[in-house]
């Protein structure tokens, strides 16, 4: 299987091969990510050969997502390593836009996403979902996918680009893919590797602590005392500052105060300079 993933560095030939297969019926599924992969982008490589012919991957680290003090820079880059893993998933093709190619002189708009971009990291990142709302625009107008497929591990971001396509009819169905979960529960996460060893050993809490407040709002417990609660659970783990422990409504992302529906327990905290996100589904009795 090795040699099964094409690799694209230039927008026409990447166009020209979905073309043709899609002349040739097969269904088109696009899978943005920022690389560095692990299994839980190889998860959605494999839920995309599940549901489609082809799967394209793209791999670009967007400049315009990052904030000035946050690790654009550091971000683990490692293509090669990348390819093989994609070739072993079977995904067709690799998508590796340079950033001249994405962003070349002269370039000037910008999507400004609505509601579901406000609050949670839409606050502790500005501009960060104007970023991924433009460049995911970019990525599903080069490919012209069918679907497009995104992680529930970022859960505010997958709400935000269903908004954005909705709004803007695209003519492409967004969907969400569950979270990956190493066995002690942590999230996978290209950051992850930022973590030292004692970190690592902490960095589970998360999970639990977000499991066990969904627990109890499933079973009708009021939001606030549950978040001081776990926002204590999680400094004394280690974790700190909590940038955000919040219970939003699963579709609108309004915050519950009691979970009557589908609500998502959210989380932004550093384990010291590594910042990890997590969410769990709060689904009521
Ligand atoms: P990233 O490279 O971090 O931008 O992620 C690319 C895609 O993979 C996004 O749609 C993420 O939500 C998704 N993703 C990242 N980590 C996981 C995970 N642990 N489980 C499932 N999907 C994930």
């Amino acid at each position: 299987m090795s040699d099964k993933t094409l690799r694209f560095d230039r927008l026409e030939p990447l166009r020209e091969q979905v073309d043709a297969w899609r002349a040739g019926g097969d269904r088109i599924v696009l899978v943005p990510t920022m690389g560095a992969l692990h299994s839980g982008h190889l998860a959605l490589v494999a839920h995309a050969k599940a549901i489609g012919q082809r799967a394209i991957v793209s791999i670009f680290v967007n400049p315009t997502q990052f904030g000035p003090n946050e690790d654009f820079s550091r971000y683990p880059r490692d293509t090669e390593t990348d390819l093989a893993l994609l070739a072993q998933a079977g995904a067709d093709a690799a998508w590796l836009p340079s950033v001249e190619t994405m962003y070349p002189t002269g370039f000037s708009t910008r999507i400004e996403p609505g509601p579901a971009a406000e609050g949670l990291c839409g606050t502790v990142r500005p501009g960060h979902f104007s970023g991924v709302a433009t460049v995911v625009t970019k990525l599903i107008n080069q490919v012209r996918p069918d679907i497009a497929l995104f992680g529930e591990k970022d859960f505010q971001q997958l709400q935000v680009i269903r908004s954005v396509v909705r709004d803007l009819d695209m003519a492409v169905t967004i969907e969400g893919v569950p979270t990956l979960r190493e066995a002690d529960g942590l999230a996978l996460s290209s950051r992850n590797r930022y973590l030292g060893a004692r970190e690592r050993a902490i960095a589970p809490r998360l999970h639990a602590v977000l499991a066990e407040m969904a627990e109890r709002l499933a079973r009708g417990a009021e939001a606030a005392p549950l978040i001081a609660e776990g926002t204590t659970a999680l400094e004394a783990a280690g974790f700190g500052p909590v940038q955000y422990l919040e219970v939003r409504d699963a579709q609108t992302l309004a915050p519950v105060v009691r979970a009557e529906r589908e609500a998502r327990v959210l989380v932004a905290a550093y384990l010291g300079a590594t910042r990890l996100i997590d969410n769990v589904a709060v689904v009521p009795a």
